[in-house]
């Protein structure tokens, strides 16, 4: 069962929270890059770490981070590998694993996924089969990265034939969200962050969709007090979700809220016209749409959706896209078994449920968000 602790907008945050997984539970902290070296893991140090990142953002950051690891470890290389989606490939992965064998790193190595989803998924699936398995730490860059990637252990690399075909779950040590390195993340890229955290509430949270709506200009001002309740909370439902089903055989499918609709837009338009978050805004409207016209959800948070992803600079009207081909799309996604579509909806605010709803009102929902 899903339990996820009460939503307290006032109360002074945290640094850390925790995600429970048994022997693999590990905390999340948000701090500053440069205290990265208190990390109380005591496995968190030793001979050697290797700092993962990409030429966007090694120069910005990656001296700091080299500089805190200092004080743990005896060495502290740094590997850079490419920009963007094309990162997740074999070439890169080998890169990384024959970096660590020319370094002669044994299993006591240490991987830091310094970046945003890319490198946290490249890293985790490096770490995950080097040595059968050596720790890492995500220090995620994105909002994305900090709200959703860097937690649950899933890893992986894509293939010419799909998105993150190949991969494997193997949980972080820990995970060192900095919300000051957001200040250089392009706006196109933070509003698509931003997605993702709005994602939590209609599914999970009715308090802090309603926080949403009210701090929404603040989160646009990448304020850090409305930062930090906003990258605190997302981090809390994920890590509740993670813990209540690390594989996803249930309940972990509410996150895919959106996803659906998502994938298939980001598909259907080829990869790149839309960013991953920008899909899921798009994507979630349709859910939500779906939720009315099939659950009979009321239609005013429809309304309340459409304005906030909106505030958030998001699309709210999708490009077009021949609607038998959306079917098909949602098809082959791989989260639909067997030819039905099932999608993640939302009975009333704050919950979500996976279900099965007719071809012609899943095509009455598009056609209400897209443009003819
Ligand atoms: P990304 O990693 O490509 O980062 C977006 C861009 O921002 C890149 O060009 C990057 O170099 C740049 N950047 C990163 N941090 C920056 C900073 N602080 N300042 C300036 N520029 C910065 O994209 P993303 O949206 O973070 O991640 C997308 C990836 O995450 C996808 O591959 C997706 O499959 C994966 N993902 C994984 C999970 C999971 O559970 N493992 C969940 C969601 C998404
Ligand atoms: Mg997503």
């Amino acid at each position: 069962a899903l339990e996820i602790q009460a939503f307290e907008a006032g109360s002074p945050p945290p640094h850390a929270l925790s995600i429970d997984l048994g022997d693999r539970s590990y905390p999340i902290h948000i701090g500053q890059l440069d205290w990265l070296g208190c990390l109380a893991e005591a496995q968190l140090g030793g001979r050697l770490a290797v700092v993962i990142s990409n030429p966007v953002v090694a120069p910005l950051y990656s001296s700091r981070l080299i500089s805190a690891l200092r004080t743990r470890f005896a060495a502290v290389e740094l590997h850079v590998a490419p920009d963007g989606e094309v990162a997740k490939e074999w070439s890169s992965l080998q890169a990384i694993l024959g970096k660590l064998a020319d370094l002669g790193a044994d299993r006591d190595v240490v991987l830091f996924a310094l970046g945003g989803g890319v490198i946290g998924d490249l890293t985790g699936f490096a770490a995950a089969i080097y040595m059968r398995g050596v720790c890492f730490v995500q220090v995620p860059t994105t909002l994305l990265a900090q709200v959703d990637s860097s937690v649950g252990g899933k890893t992986g690399i894509n293939l010419p034939q799909g998105k993150n075909l190949v991969g494997a779950f193997h949980q972080p040590q820990a995970v060192w969200a900095d919300l000051d390195v957001l200040g250089t993340l392009p706006a196109r890229e933070y509003s698509a962050g931003l997605a993702e955290v709005i994602k939590y509430g209609p599914v999970a949270d009715p308090a802090f969709f309603a926080w949403l709506e009210r701090n929404m200009d603040a989160l646009m001002a990448r304020d850090h007090t409305a930062l930090m309740t906003a990258v605190r909370r997302a981090c809390e439902i994920k890590a509740a979700v993670v813990a209540a089903d690390e594989r996803e055989g249930g309940v972990r499918a509410i996150l895919n809220f959106g996803h659906t609709f998502g994938h298939a837009l980001e598909a259907g338009l080829g990869y790149g016209a839309l960013l991953h978050g920008e899909a899921v805004a798009l994507g979630m409207l349709m859910a939500t749409e779906l939720s009315v016209r099939a659950l009979g959800l009321d239609s005013q948070l429809l309304q309340r959706l459409k304005s906030l992803l909106e505030r958030a600079q998001l699309p709210v009207r999708a490009p077009y896209l021949d609607p038998e081909r959306f079917l098909q799309l949602m098809r082959g996604d791989k989260k639909a078994a067997a030819g039905s579509i099932r999608y993640v909806l939302i009975p009333v605010l704050g919950q979500a449920c996976l279900q099965v709803a007719p071809d012609a009102l899943a095509l009455e929902a598009i056609a209400s968000h897209s443009a003819s």
